[in-house]
């Protein structure tokens, strides 16, 4: 069992420098469930390096509060060193910690190749790529900030839905990442067209048609929609495709790690599927889905 989402910062300023120990007892707390490697994805988006390669990315907003809002978004979360959290990281693997090397990577339109340049740089084990904007700064799931939420009133739920797909499409076809994170989380307020199929549809045929994996997390059901990711016909659609599958708590500190891992296994097997993909640098193998994870 794999938990191949996990953060090290919760949203806002907090970015304090990582360390081994840490890491360590995110080791211990994943192992206590039944998970035997954990893979540490921060947001591309805390980092400073994010900020100097892509800032003012949501210039091209026509509305003029979304695009206020992302600034002190950005603002507030462009602030770690992607190089110290990249030693960190390699510091543990090498101190024997079941850990690989990720980053959580947004989309941004037109900019994947700018974004694939700069993480050519790192020696990443895997990649995740989502979609948190729609557009370039609606933060739809941001769930906490009220202007984003508005937003929800003020537009169909078949068009965000088609927005976002679209969206995930292009990130699929960017090639730019290995696995496609919480693959419907448009859903996240509870919001869902009378008919998801054709959407379901597509988001299976973006990720066949990548060669990604599509993960399979816990995180949905801690949100409004109350329901991992994916849904079960959206996951059918990608083991019918024989997309492969990741697991995952998106955890944002040590409590979520390996947040219901238990459950992931019993929403997997009875999709029929049976081998998890683990990557090392890059690079994907099979692993088998383990009898013992935990429950808690
Ligand atoms: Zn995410
Ligand atoms: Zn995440």
């Amino acid at each position: 069992m794999l938990d191949y989402h996990i953060h090290l910062w919760p949203h806002g300023r907090r970015d304090t420098v990582p360390t081994v120990e840490e890491l360590a007892a995110y080791c211990a707390r994943a192992a206590e469930a039944g998970v035997t490697e954990i893979a540490l994805t921060e947001h591309l988006f805390r980092f400073v390096q994010a900020d100097a390669l892509l800032h003012g990315f949501w210039a091209d907003d026509p509305d003029a509060g979304l695009r206020a809002s992302m600034a002190q978004y950005w603002d507030d979360h462009a602030r770690a060193d992607l190089d110290r959290y990249v030693s960190c990281v390699l510091e543990a693997k090498a101190a024997g910690l079941p850990v690989v090397l990720g980053l959580e990577v947004d989309y941004y339109r037109d900019r994947m190749g700018e974004v694939a340049a700069l993480l050519a740089g790192y020696p990443f084990d895997v990649l995740l790529g989502s979609v948190h904007w729609v557009g370039a700064s609606w933060r739809f799931d941001d769930l906490g900030d009220p202007l984003s939420m508005a937003q929800w009133s003020s537009r169909t739920v078949e068009g965000a839905w088609d927005d976002y797909t679209t969206a995930l499409e292009e990130l699929a076809a960017s090639g730019t990442c290995d696995v496609l994170a919480h693959p419907d989380l448009i859903k996240v307020t509870g919001r869902r067209p009378g008919e998801p199929e054709e959407f379901w549809d597509r988001m299976a045929e973006a990720a066949a048609a990548s060669g990604m994996a599509a993960e399979v997390s816990s995180a949905g059901w801690r949100k409004p929609a109350a329901e991992a990711y994916p849904a079960p016909p959206l996951l059918a659609r990608f083991a019918a495709r024989g997309v492969p599958f990741t697991t995952a708590s998106d955890a944002h500190g040590l409590p979520g790690v390996a947040e219901r891992a238990g459950d992931l296994v019993d929403l997997l097997r009875d999709a029929g599927v049976a081998t998890l993909r683990a990557y090392r640098g890059r690079v994907p193998t099979e692993v088998p889905i383990a009898q013992e994870a935990g429950r808690r």
